[in-house]
């Protein structure tokens, strides 16, 4: 196959772990490398087979606990850090840590096989050194469970062996297409200096040492990622010609290759040695071979609805590597964006995707933020006290007593009154950590200036990021809410001076949930809401309708409304995976269980979504009674059910109190006017500053259409029995004449203009006689008089058979209002410390005069509005309005769908 030996640009393509795993993986990989080659010269840099590092690390720490008796292969530790304690579970061959040379050299051998075909004469060559590798892994490991110790640059060299393999098997399969391939050694072509596990790298020199290469030396070369070598002035130099000839110096594997220490770039560094390769070599572009299709907006193992991203900023990814987004090494990017050359993250899996492309380039994004990323296994120190208030340089201290144990800090946020600076470090290095800042600040804890330093454990960092959002205001408020709508504690805050990123810091274990919350704000355009439906009366089954009607319209821009559980009086239907709202009643029956509201609480307590809404369209007292433990439990709520607004005083703050605490939300606009929007209108009267001075209002539908029968000459009681039989009325209408239900109302409006009275305490005079039907009407709420009432109440029939009593009566007093030109009027006066429901006559002049036949109204009289009110009127009844009116209080839940 030939090269494009003479081509003048230059890619390097690295393939990470999953890239290069296995047979069918190495075999995907060298075809990438051979059609790139065919184009431009090319570096290919490959990790180890995936899990390959894993293993070396396991072994290492099992050959540092020595033979133990029993107990499996010690997991993944740190590359630095104390041995774990483990051991071998199948006999032991040698010595501990043989079981993973073994493994090892099984692994590699074993995909060996698998590429005989593709490899042909490559074959033996590429088996002789894999056997050397996995012979040195053995010796390595041997000398470790001799010592019970590994030192730096003995992990360093045991580690660099997962690269080293997967590349021997590389270039075999590359030659054996016939390709020539030049093998760097990047023990010799790297020079780093610093800590053998995270080493700094030298890129002037690293310049230097590739320079043949640079100049147009090899068409394909190949380097193990992950590690490079410590530069020693005095070493001898590898020759500034490197890479000039193709297919030498040859392979140097292990120790005999030359004297150059292994150095490893850290967890993932292969990402970076690409980077430092591609910016020494002036190359055109860097591709970073992967298991997704690029960067998304979030990880995707994380949260599903994350999507690829077409483009983003070198400070972007730099942002998003740097706070956990595990597909680039942090340090990736810094050496590239110093030369301008693009980066594109590609899938292995799936080369027909078009990828990401990081430049310098990138068309600002549409939203205010690129992706969000999560940083897991962190710890929080405070260091805190009273002496610390505007002493210079605290910060620069609690940074040099870090560094001067190389402690990295991944987030230091000071708050504004400079008692108390926190900072944030990965778990292992905590204690240490503490330590470090407990003895830098000595003399301020013995003097009392200074408090212990406090440690917080099991932390994560979320954090947002965007070049947008240096000009976009409210995303911190938009982060922070969408935190706070999910119950979830901010630990800490972090802005980036760049304003490039925002970072909240938050206990581990919320962080998933709050991953998939804050992106589905701010990524997926959609929110989801689960409703649980309380009360499938009429206005409740009138709302499975809508909602059966809606949904789509609704999911289509964005939101999600899901209906995961509904209740009838004693069954309950729980499904958080989402009910259809066409068959709730048919399933509720056959499936319902005998649950408590206790029961639907656990249930979302358990879960913890991230907006569970009970929607009570019942009457219920004692579910009114429960919406405290509902708002604790995590649950908006939505209400036709007026029994709390109009119910005791205390509740009512009470539950005020509770809903501010857990950030809960409570919409009622149907508690008054059924579908019309009363208690919107007043509170956006007081919210722009204007005073309302009266609310004087027709609230009930029933009463509306009775007087308006009454001006039409229509005797009273046939009246009563014409709305009795347009379903006007309650089932039992001496509940509308009385004018309870107006009375509850009109309190809900006193309160709302910040009254104080409590339902007895409103002046209630109803439209029947007080003398009338022993009881009925009078003054006084729902409590003694209404019991007393219901105590001695005949039958239905038998009162409205009495009615036609009043038909006299009421004909005349209508004759008498007709004749100044005033009609009769069931009105509720409110104010700030009155609430009055009584019947009025009107004249003409009056904004209520004209409201009958079913309509209500409500005119509100205020500075702004007077001396001609402002008034809302419309139909104040009937399970379809008001059925509308909760769905739309139930949406006014999401953020910018209502204001
Ligand atoms: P490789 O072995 O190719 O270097 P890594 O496992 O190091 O692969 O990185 C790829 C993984 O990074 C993905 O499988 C994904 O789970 C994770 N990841 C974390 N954040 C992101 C993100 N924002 N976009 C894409 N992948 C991400
Ligand atoms: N193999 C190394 C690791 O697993 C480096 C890399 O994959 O980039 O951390
Ligand atoms: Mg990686």
């Amino acid at each position: 196959m030939s090269t494009a030996a003479a081509a003048t640009t230059l890619r390097v393509m690295k393939f990470g772990g999953t890239s290069v795993a296995g047979a069918e993986r190495l075999r995907a990989a060298a075809r990438l490398a051979a059609a790139a080659a065919a184009e431009e010269r090319v570096l290919v840099v490959a990790s180890a087979m995936a899990g390959v590092t894993d293993l070396l690390l396991a072994g290492i720490a099992t050959a540092e606990a020595g033979p133990a008796p029993q107990g499996g292969e010690a997991g993944p530790p740190p590359m630095s850090g104390p041995a774990r304690q483990g051991g071998e579970t199948a006999s032991p061959p040698e010595s501990p840590g043989a079981g993973a040379a073994e493994r090892y050299r099984t692994l590699h051998r074993e995909v060996l096989d698998g590429l005989r075909v593709d490899l042909g004469a490559e074959q033996v060559a590429v088996s002789l050194r894999l056997e050397a590798l996995a012979t040195e892994l053995a010796r390595l490991l041997e000398g470790t469970a001799i010592l019970r110790s590994c030192p730096a640059a003995g992990r360093a060299r045991i580690c660099a062996l997962g690269e080293r393999a997967s590349c021997a098997l590389l270039a075999g399969l590359l030659r054996a297409g016939g390709l020539d391939c030049l093998e760097l050694d990047p023990s010799a072509v790297l020079p780093c200096e610093g800590d053998a596990l995270e080493a700094s790298p030298l890129p002037a020199l690293i310049r230097e040492r590739l320079a043949g290469l640079r100049q147009g030396g090899a068409a394909l070369a190949l380097m193990p990622g992950f590690f490079g070598g410590r530069w020693r002035a005095d070493a001898p130099e590898p020759g500034r010609d490197v890479g000039g000839v193709p297919g030498s110096p040859p392979w140097r594997a292990g120790p005999a290759a030359g004297d150059h220490e292994v150095m490893l770039l850290g967890r993932g560094g292969g990402d970076l040695s690409a980077a430092l390769a591609a910016a020494a070599l002036d190359a055109r572009l860097l591709e970073i071979w992967t298991d997704v299709d690029g960067i998304y907006t979030a990880d995707p193992r994380l949260v599903p609805t994350a999507a690829c991203l077409p483009e983003l900023s070198f400070d972007e990814a730099m942002e998003l590597a740097h706070f956990g987004a595990k597909v680039l090494h942090p340090r990736t990017i810094a050496p590239v964006r110093a030369h301008g050359i693009p980066v594109r993250v590609r899938n292995s899996l799936d080369p027909s995707r078009p990828g990401t492309l990081v430049h310098a380039g990138a068309a600002p994004s549409a939203r205010p933020a690129r992706g969000l990323s999560l940083m897991r296994g962190l710890a929080l120190l405070d260091v805190a006290g009273p002496g610390m208030r505007g002493v210079p340089g605290m910060a620069a201290r609690v940074f040099a007593a870090l560094a001067a144990h190389e402690i990295n800090v991944v987030l230091i946020t000071q708050g504004s009154s400079e008692c108390a600076i926190s900072v944030c470090v990965g778990a292992v290095s905590a204690a240490a950590a503490a330590a470090a800042l407990e003895r830098a600040f000595a003399a301020e804890r013995a003097a009392g200036l200074m408090d212990a330093v406090a440690l917080r454990r099991g932390l994560a960092i979320l954090s947002l990021v965007g070049d947008g959002m240096r000009r976009q205001v409210g995303v911190a408020g938009s982060l922070f809410g969408a935190l706070g709508d999910l119950g979830c504690n901010v630990v800490a805050i972090a802005q980036g001076s760049s304003e490039r990123s925002i970072s909240a810091v938050i206990a581990e274990e919320e962080a998933v949930r709050a991953m998939a919350a804050v992106h589905g704000r701010f990524f997926d355009g959609s929110e989801r809401l689960e409703l649980y439906l309380m009360g499938v009366g009429l206005v409740g089954k009138q709302l499975l309708v809508q909602l059966a009607r809606q949904q789509e319209r609704w999911r289509r821009r964005g939101v999600d409304l899901r209906l995961c559980g509904v209740a009838a009086s004693r069954r309950m239907l729980l499904e958080p995976a989402g009910i259809e709202p066409e068959r709730a009643l048919e399933q509720l029956a056959a499936r319902g269980e005998p649950l408590s509201p206790e029961d639907l609480r656990e249930s979302v307590r358990r879960r913890r979504p991230g907006c569970p809404v009970l929607v009570d369209c019942t009457g219920s007292g004692e579910l009114a009674e429960a919406y405290g433990d509902f708002a604790v439990a995590g649950f908006h709520l939505v209400g036709a059910n007026k029994r709390l607004n109009s119910g005791p005083l205390e509740g009512y703050r009470a539950l005020r109190g509770v809903l501010v605490r857990h950030r809960r939300r409570f919409h009622y606009e149907t508690n008054v006017g059924a579908g019309l929007p009363v208690i919107t209108t007043l509170r956006d009267l007081l919210a722009g500053g204007d005073r309302v001075l009266r609310v004087e209002g027709i609230l009930s539908g029933s009463l509306s259409f009775i007087l308006g029968q009454l001006e039409d000459e229509v005797p009273f009681s046939l009246a009563v029995a014409r709305a009795r039989q347009a379903g006007f009325t309650e089932p039992d209408p001496r509940d509308d004449l009385a004018g309870i239900d107006v009375a509850r109302k009109a309190l809900i409006l006193h309160r709302e203009l910040g009254g104080c009275l409590e339902l007895g305490q409103a002046a209630l005079e109803g439209l029947l006689p007080a003398s009338f039907d022993a009881g009925e009407g009078g003054a006084g709420g729902d409590g003694s008089a209404g019991r007393a009432r219901s105590a001695v109440r005949g039958s239905i029939e038998a009162f409205m058979e009495r009615l036609r009593e009043l038909d006299a009566p009421f004909a005349a007093r209508a004759a008498e209002l007709r004749a100044s030109g005033r009609v009769l009027r069931f009105v509720a006066t409110v104010d700030e410390s009155s609430c009055r429901v009584a019947p009025v006559a009107v004249g003409a002049e009056h904004p209520l005069f004209a409201v009958r036949d079913g309509e209500c109204a409500v005119s509100f009289t205020s500075e702004a509005y007077s001396p001609r009110p402002l008034v809302v009127r419309g139909y104040g009844a009937g399970a379809e309005v008001t059925a509308a009116a909760v769905l739309a209080d139930v949406l006014r839940l999401v953020q910018g769908v209502y204001p």
